[in-house]
């Protein structure tokens, strides 16, 4: 584990890197969330740090227990793992404390005014007295900011002592914890001279700062929590595969500045570092989202397969039962599904649109579609009575010997005028895999019934 060097100078040079996400649990979380966690908890790794969980829950009417849940959930299952957790709420004898501390020795102070909402109630805020001066700080990612905090005023910090607000809390509780450096989303840029006030206030040692690139929609228009961006829970209900989610979400802004296209954790545990985050937003795209799990579905074993893909198998098709006889169907096609889905969802859909039917159940077959558009309609049922000849003579049943002894046949007869009236016959269908495939996992005798049905 290399030390951390380069990012951690001025007070954090001896010190051990600590990071934190600290999520507000007031709605489901996007990617553009776990990005800022994933990116804190390999930092943390690669340094040899700490990763803490803090959850924002000063909010008592938007927070709710089933968000904190749902962040929990998707960490466990996408392997996102803390060292501490805390909640900010339960923090608020310290915040009163510090508090009182700024009021004090006159850094804040209790202001009586009137109500913002137009009833016309006094109220007492805690304002932060303001030493009205430019800060500077340098972003890990962006350089040196510059702010005249003058504009700013003399912010609240809390609506009342047993009230804090979150620029307060989130300083003192960054400090308890011991954070370096944190990382967090670019519209925390315009929080941050307000936060280093109440941190020098406080006589606090000020952490790095990382200001992470906004996440775009593919149009490259922001993507937020309540603008069309999917919950991360929802992609991992589809059935993406937590890998495939973590390498999406992580080539969001950051790159590893090679040719290797997938990672898994470990890898990025040990490369992941923030001079190779760039400045300007960066795309989700579904589509790259897709091919990371087309990829990651190929490396899954057969039981691992099928141990997530029964659950998204449809409830109401009768054929779909606990049989020997369905089990051993659905794993010869095991490889015509993989093919065909980008995550586990599209078998629910494949299956309800009627996609594997045929496997199933004999199809019931449109004479119409029976022949290739260059035969007519006795031509195709000639070369179904040869194929039932030359497959009847057949006496092993694998693929290759299926394909052999009817290609000599294909070639004469020419391809397209056989291999289209044998799909059709077993399938149904226009669009298939191939006839061989086919006639493969239908067996020998169910294969050559469905031929039969035909004539
Ligand atoms: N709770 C804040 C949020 O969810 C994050 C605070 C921070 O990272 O400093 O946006």
């Amino acid at each position: 584990m290399s030390k951390p060097t380069l990012f951690c100078y001025d007070a954090f040079m001896n010190t051990k890197v600590v990071t934190r996400f600290a999520p507000s649990p007031t709605g489901h979380m996007h990617v553009g969330s776990y990005r800022t966690a994933f990116f804190s908890y390999l930092f943390a790794k690669k340094h040899g740090g700490k990763f803490i969980l803090r959850i924002e829950d000063t909010d008592k009417d938007r927070s709710k227990a089933e968000y904190t849940d749902e962040i929990l959930r998707v960490f466990e299952k996408i392997g996102i793992s803390y060292d501490e957790k805390y909640i900010q709420s339960e923090q608020i004898g310290r915040h009163k404390e510090l508090l009182q501390k700024l009021i004090d020795e006159k850094k804040a102070y209790i202001s009586r005014e009137e109500a913002k909402d137009g009833s016309g109630t006094i109220k007492d805020v805690i304002r932060f007295h303001n030493p009205n001066k430019v800060v500077v700080f340098e972003d890990i990612i962006r350089g040196s900011i510059s702010t005249d905090t003058t504009d700013l005023g003399d912010f609240v910090i809390a609506k009342n002592i047993n009230e804090p607000l979150f620029h307060f809390v989130v300083v003192v509780d960054d400090y308890d914890e011991g954070i370096t450096h944190i990382i967090r989303a670019e519209e925390h840029i315009a929080n941050t001279p307000r936060q280093i006030l109440i941190y020098e206030a406080l006589g606090f040692t000020i952490p790095q700062y990382a200001h992470l690139p906004l996440v775009l929609a593919p149009d490259k228009t922001k993507m937020s929590k309540r603008k069309r961006a999917i919950p991360v829970v929802d992609y991992l209900e589809m059935g993406y595969l937590p890998g495939a989610l973590l390498n999406t979400i992580c080539m969001c802004g950051w790159n590893p500045g090679t040719d290797q296209e997938i990672f898994s954790k470990e890898e990025l545990e040990n490369i992941f570092d923030l001079d190779k985050i760039q400045k300007s937003g960066a795309v989700f795209n579904e589509e790259k989202l897709n091919w990371f799990n087309r990829e990651y579905l190929k490396m899954l074993k057969t039981e691992e397969f099928w141990e997530l893909a029964y659950n998204y198998l449809p409830k109401n098709k009768d054929y779909l039962n606990n049989s020997d006889n369905t089990k051993n169907i659905l794993n010869k096609i095991e490889n015509i599904i993989r093919n065909k889905i980008d995550k586990f969802s599209d078998i629910n859909f494949l299956f309800e649109k009627g996609e594997f039917d045929y496997f199933f159940e004999k199809p019931n077959v449109d004479i119409s579609i029976l022949s290739n558009k260059d035969q007519n309609i006795d031509d195709a049922r000639n070369n179904i009575k040869e194929i039932i000849k030359l497959l009847n003579n057949n006496n092993v049943w694998d693929y290759e010997s299926i394909k052999s002894s009817l290609w000599e046949f294909a070639e004469e007869k020419g391809k397209g005028n056989v291999l289209w009236p044998m799909r059709v016959a077993l399938s149904g269908k226009d669009k298939s895999p191939d006839p061989f495939e086919i006639a493969f996992i239908l067996g020998k005798s169910e294969s050559i019934e469905r031929l039969n049905n035909i004539l």
